[in-house]
């Protein structure tokens, strides 16, 4: 299978701290490279964990508080100064093309690369790219102003098909590659053994769901379901549920209740908030819900 890495790059909140900086995320699903948000900071941080911003294929920005995009202008210039020529697809709320805009053309720049803007859409769930490698989706989450979440889905590889069956018959290689493709196997006998007994994937697609900054919304759960890696803020501790509320945030125990509900395998909590200074609390009454939490860190790197 391919590779599909996730770096974590900022898991604090609005305020950035020298321990955590404020929203971003680089995702690599073998060649392609996607970044979601892009806060202040997020250009050092890329430097930081040796991740090329040139290679960035993708930017995916879940809405226009500062802590999620103040990062991208800067991101485009140095695209720019370096040399890029490759188009960049930035994904974002449709306001955002005005700012980027505007900076551009009050700084006199004209980008050597071509910045194509795809604004996000008001619908539940919407795919905005798909090819043979993955998919990348968009679903509406519920914040002070128009928020979205991502879903990156890796396609499957080719099924393989398993020794035990290679051993037992001789395939011909048009025969091969029908297997391949999904046809089932008729024997000399002339008994039909259905594809799914005679191959297999040597490791599942992945998927990779990206919640921030939301209200806890139940609902979610039904779109993301089964997902690999659900990474979901956790902005508050239940005691200050109220405060997450009225601030359109979610806390560790939510948090985990959307991964049980969707039955991720894994889920990552983070965008803390910066009043907290230990964080295990939270962390444990998140793992009483859903035991496979884990706590994201700048830097923090893992498969999917
Ligand atoms: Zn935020």
């Amino acid at each position: 299978m391919k590779p599909f890495t996730v770096h974590i790059l900022g898991s604090g909140s609005a305020i950035p701290t020298l321990h955590r900086n404020p929203s971003s995320q680089h995702l690599r699903v073998d060649t392609c490279c996607i970044l979601i948000d892009c806060a202040e900071g997020t250009q050092l941080q890329l430097k930081r964990f040796n991740l090329s911003p040139m290679k960035i294929d993708h930017v995916l920005i879940s809405h226009l508080h500062g802590d999620h995009y103040f990062g991208l202008i800067g991101l485009i210039s140095s695209m720019h100064l370096a040399g890029r020529i490759n188009p960049l697809f930035v994904y974002g709320p449709p306001a955002l093309y005005d700012i980027l805009t505007l900076q551009l053309a009050l700084a006199n720049t004209q980008l050597r690369y071509r910045l194509e803007f795809i604004p996000l859409q008001d619908k539940p769930f919407t795919s905005v790219f798909a090819d043979d490698l993955l998919e990348i989706a968009a679903f509406k989450v519920k914040h002070r102003i128009p928020c979205w979440g991502f879903l990156v889905r890796q396609e499957a590889d080719q099924r393989n098909i398993k020794k035990s069956f290679l051993s037992q018959y001789r395939l011909s290689h048009e025969e091969l590659k029908a297997v391949k493709e999904g046809a089932d196997y008729v024997n000399a006998q002339g008994e039909v053994i259905p594809n799914e007994q005679i191959t297999c994937y040597t490791h599942p697609a992945g998927s990779y769901a990206y919640c921030t900054d939301t209200l806890y919304t139940p609902e979610l759960s039904a779109l993301l379901q089964n997902v690999t890696v659900l990474y979901h803020e956790a902005t508050f501790m239940q005691m200050h549920e109220k405060e997450a509320a009225e601030t359109y945030h979610s806390t560790g125990p939510q948090a985990a209740r959307m991964a049980k509900n969707a039955g991720a395998k894994r889920l990552i909590i983070g965008h803390f908030s910066s009043r907290y200074k230990d964080l295990t609390p939270l962390l444990d009454e998140a793992r009483l819900v859903f035991d496979q939490t884990e706590m994201a860190t700048d830097g923090m790197c893992f498969q999917i």
